[in-house]
């Protein structure tokens, strides 16, 4: 059977190992060694984001989802 899609990019929530750019804003936002830094998949690599900028993505990718949901749910017949 084939796999499925992923349909969200991988991604991890670590703890910073050293001093890191948050890639939403380089020169605004640092994570510091030990603080929560949500690694998300780019390319063959990862990029690094900081907690508040890691809240405001899962809140936009969870309305994306809810989005696609009752899109899907106009096409069931009522
Ligand atoms: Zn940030």
């Amino acid at each position: 059977m084939a796999r499925r899609k992923q349909l969200v990019v991988s991604s991890e929530v670590k703890l910073a190992k050293r001093l890191r750019p948050c890639h939403h804003n380089k020169k605004g936002h640092q994570i510091k060694k030990g603080e929560v830094v949500l690694e998300v998949r780019h390319g063959m690599g990862t990029k690094g984001y900081c907690l508040p900028c890691a809240r405001e993505m899962l809140t936009a990718a969870e309305e994306t989802l809810q989005g696609l949901r009752a899109d899907l749910a106009r096409f069931l017949p009522a």
